[in-house]
């Protein structure tokens, strides 16, 4: 694989136009970022590694999290997490609250905001310490990395979480969270205020390319077939109502976060990370797109 060259030149290329969206302000910490923070970093399961911009620096992978949080309960559940959230792809925005009343508190994939929440309350329901575990896993897939939850963000986001409270109570309505609803938020906001750069990202991240394997220790972190679903999951659903046209431009699977940060996975050989914190209407890094988008056209490794 030839694509240091192609990430170079693809950066450059987006690097020069228009850098158009809106930051996230909604959640008010997101909002001071410097908008032209721009960085690109791929992992190898060769081992070769590659960055382009800012990819060491860190920012809030906000729903990227909930990738990770997502395989851990899976890992603990196993299938029976399939009665808790669905496995079809929304057609709606991030914090929709529109499909839970006729589904009747069961989100339709783990990836909105509803479905992620309802990990939250299982993660809750079966670890010791949610919030210490939870980082002790993520930390235990990176090589040497230190992981933090960012509390200015997770708080900020609180002060104004009404849509997630509505989430979280609505589905609670329908007994379809366990605990505190106040307990569940928490944790939400503390994993969606996790620090990574995109360098850490894409090592993180690999063992889904690896059939689920860690590749620098060769341990399991989920089985091969768990790990072909969660790629399933999110070649359909991680980009919510853009799901669709990121499967069509980019070809691979991925998820974005509303700070700006998109990881893509190509089975068997890489994870590429982007961020740029400028988000398009729906909620996906505008640059972080057309960077996937040109980077899978000229070097072809898409999956299709
Ligand atoms: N924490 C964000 C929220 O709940 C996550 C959304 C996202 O990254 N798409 O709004």
């Amino acid at each position: 694989m030839n694509f240091e060259e192609t990430i170079q030149e693809v950066y450059q290329k987006v690097n020069s136009i228009d850098n158009r969206g809106e930051m996230a302000s909604y959640i008010p910490e997101l909002g001071k970022i410097d908008p032209d923070n721009f960085g690109v970093h791929i992992s190898t399961v060769d081992q070769v590694q590659f960055g382009v911009g800012n990819y060491s620096d860190k920012f809030s992978i906000q729903s990227i999290a909930k990738v990770l949080s997502l395989c851990l309960a899976y890992n603990i559940l196993g299938d029976k997490i399939w009665k808790r959230v669905g496995v079809e792809p929304s057609g709606t925005a991030f914090n929709s609250l529109v499909q839970l009343e006729t589904d009747r508190g069961i989100p339709r994939n783990p990836f909105l905001n509803a479905g992620a929440i309802v990990i939250s309350d299982i993660l809750i329901s079966n670890l010791k310490n949610p919030k210490e575990d939870f980082l002790k896993y993520v930390q235990s897939l990176s090589n040497s990395a230190e992981f933090k939850y960012s509390s200015e963000i997770a708080r900020s986001e609180k002060s104004v979480g009404y849509r997630n409270v509505a989430l979280c109570n609505f589905i609670k309505s329908f007994g379809q969270i366990k605990n505190e609803p106040s307990d569940v938020l928490d944790f939400y906001y503390d994993l969606c205020s996790l620090e990574m750069s995109c360098k850490e990202l894409s090592e993180v991240f690999l063992f889904l390319a690896n059939n689920g394997n860690q590749i620098h220790t060769n341990k399991s972190i989920l089985t091969e077939r768990q790990s072909k679903r969660i790629n399933a999951l999110m070649q359909t659903c991680g980009f919510y109502d853009e799901s669709g046209e990121f499967a069509f431009k980019v070809g691979l699977p991925g998820k974005s976060g509303v700070g700006g940060g998109i990881i893509a996975i190509h089975p068997d050989k890489y994870v590429i990370a982007v961020w740029s914190p400028k988000l398009n209407k729906k909620g996906n890094s505008y640059r972080g797109m057309k960077f996937l988008e040109d980077f899978t056209t000229k070097s072809k490794l898409s999956i299709f």
